[in-house]
C-alpha cells in the first residue's frame, strides 16, 4: 500500500513544481505584455480584464499576478526575486501592496525569512512603524524620505481652501519637506 501512497504523493509534487513553474513564466509573460500593452490590440482594456478573459485565469490568480505586474514597474526587484526563485509568488503578492523602491529589499527579506502564515503580522508591524515617517517621496528618485522625528500634520488640501481634518486629507511631512510643501503650493 505504502508505494502507492508514494507514487501519489511523487506525482502531485513534480505537478505542483511544474505548477509553480509555469505560474513564473506566466508572470515574465505578463510583463512583457503590460509594457507592449498586448491586450488593448487584443481588444481588452486592461491587464485585468485580459488575463480573466482571454487567459481564462479566476479572479485571485489574475489578481495576484496582475498586482505584481504593476508593483514591478516601480520596485523591479520584486519581479526578479519571483524570477531567481528566492520568493514564491504568494508572497510576492502579499508584500507587493506595501512595496516602494527604497523598502524593497527590507520587505523581500521579510517575506523570505517569515513563514506564510506569519508574514501577514510581521508585515502589519512594519507597517504601522512606516505610518510613522515622513510621506515625501522624491518624484525624480521615488525614494521615500526617512525622517521619523518631528513630523508636522499636514493638509493635503490647505484648509483655506477646504481641506477638512479627515484623515485622508491629512499626512506627516518632516519640517524641512513641510516647508518644502507649502513653498511649492504657494509658488
Ligand atoms: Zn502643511
Ligand atoms: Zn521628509
Amino acid at each position: 500500500m505504502s508505494h502507492v501512497f508514494y507514487s501519489l504523493h511523487d506525482q502531485a509534487l513534480k505537478l505542483s513544481r511544474r505548477y509553480l513553474a509555469c505560474e513564473k513564466e506566466l508572470l515574465e509573460i505578463l510583463v512583457k505584455i503590460e509594457s507592449k500593452k498586448v491586450y488593448l490590440q487584443q481588444g481588452y482594456s486592461s491587464l485585468t480584464e485580459y488575463s480573466q478573459k482571454a487567459l481564462g485565469l479566476s479572479r485571485d490568480v489574475s489578481w495576484n499576478l496582475v498586482t505584481i505586474v504593476h508593483k514591478s514597474k516601480a520596485v523591479p526587484e520584486l519581479k526578479h526575486a519571483v524570477q531567481m526563485g528566492v520568493l514564491p509568488l504568494s508572497k510576492a503578492r502579499q508584500i507587493a501592496p506595501h512595496l516602494t523602491k527604497e523598502n524593497s529589499q527590507k520587505f523581500i527579506a521579510l517575506a523570505q525569512a517569515m513563514p506564510r502564515e506569519k508574514l501577514q503580522e510581521a508585515l502589519a508591524k512594519v507597517v504601522t512603524a512606516q505610518a510613522h515617517q515622513c510621506t515625501y517621496q522624491d518624484p525624480r528618485t521615488q525614494l521615500r524620505c526617512d525622517k521619523e522625528r518631528f513630523l508636522h500634520i499636514h493638509h493635503k488640501l490647505p484648509v483655506a481652501m477646504g481641506g477638512t481634518n479627515a484623515l485622508e486629507n491629512l499626512t506627516l511631512l518632516c519640517s524641512s519637506h513641510h516647508r518644502l510643501e507649502h513653498y511649492r503650493s504657494s509658488g
